[in-house]
This record gives C-alpha cells, sequence and structure tokens, in this order.
C-alpha cells in the first residue's frame, strides 16, 4: 500500500517539474524585445545551374548539386581531427563544429550534431532499397550526405557527411 503512495507521490513530483520547465520556457520567451523579432530571417541563397557551375569544383558539384557520394575513405575530412568549424562549401554556412565529429569507421566525416537546429535540412530518400535520410544544407539547399541512427550518444545519431560538401574553418576554440 505504502509503495503504492509513494509512486503517486513521485509521479506528482515529475508532473510538478514539468510544470516549472514550461513555466521556464514561457518566461525566457517573454524577455525578448517588445516588438522586436529574435528570430533573424535566414538568408536563403539560391543559383543557376550556370552559377554553381562556375564557382564549385566539379567534384563540389556533382555531391552538392547533384547528390553524389565520394568514394568511402577518399575524403579530404575523415579522419581530420584539427579543430573548426565546418561551413558548406557551397555557400559559407556553418553546418558541423569539430567538437561534435567522431570516427565511425564509416569512410565518411562523422558528426552526432548538427552546427545548429537550423543550420540542415532532412529529406527522405528512397534512391537505394530502403529508405534512407538526407541531409542538405538548410540555406542553399547543397546535398550533404544521410543521417542514420547508429550514432555515439548523446543524440545515437550519426550524420555521415561528404567531404566536398564541407569546408573546415580552423580555429582552436572549437
Ligand atoms: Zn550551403
Amino acid at each position: 500500500m505504502s509503495s503504492g503512495i509513494s509512486q503517486r507521490i513521485s509521479l506528482w513530483g515529475f508532473g510538478g517539474l514539468f510544470l516549472l520547465m514550461a513555466i521556464d520556457v514561457g518566461c525566457a520567451g517573454e524577455t525578448q524585445v517588445e516588438g522586436v523579432s529574435v528570430k533573424q530571417e535566414k538568408k536563403m541563397v539560391e543559383k543557376s545551374e550556370q552559377e554553381w557551375r562556375s564557382q564549385l569544383t566539379p567534384e563540389q558539384f556533382q555531391v552538392l548539386r547533384e547528390s553524389g557520394t565520394e568514394r568511402a575513405f577518399t575524403g579530404e575530412y575523415t579522419d581530420t581531427e584539427t579543430l573548426g568549424t565546418y561551413v558548406c562549401a557551397g555557400c559559407d554556412a556553418k553546418l558541423f563544429q569539430s567538437s561534435h565529429k567522431f570516427h565511425s569507421g564509416c569512410g565518411w566525416p562523422s558528426f552526432y550534431l548538427p552546427f545548429e537546429e537550423g543550420s540542415i535540412t532532412k529529406h527522405s530518400d528512397f534512391e537505394l532499397e530502403r529508405e534512407r535520410v538526407e541531409i542538405r544544407c538548410a540555406t542553399c539547399g547543397g546535398h550533404l550526405g544521410h543521417v542514420f541512427e547508429d550514432g555515439p550518444p548523446p543524440t545515437g545519431l550519426r550524420y555521415c557527411i561528404n567531404s566536398v560538401a564541407l569546408k573546415l574553418k580552423e580555429s582552436p576554440q572549437d
């Protein structure tokens, strides 16, 4: 009997915690400056095929604009441990950080987290027999790679990215 009561009490405890979290979030939202939208409109990069062809190398064009895949273990950043931020090779948008990179052994640079939530977009890809989740740059729409659910903690995700779709901006802090 008594254990049933204590269970119920702990459930209430959880409920209270959620309520507190909800209040917290609500307060954070209200701290925004009145009448000013804190969320900045993201500038989208749109170019014609001709413009992309003249800007990108043939390898970059094939991956970013034609959803190609570089051969495993051939990419510049597969085993790189240099500290810095990985930006899009097409538009310079920040995509990943070296601190979220790990050695997956899959042959492509792998990250367990994107730079920020809005950095990338996810799309269903039925190119192979089983469904995969394709990853694109949210700013220019360039194809980057795929995400799989066999990554390390804390996300359990493996963002498997083509090296040619990335450029590493070295910085010792990251
Ligand atoms: Zn981009």
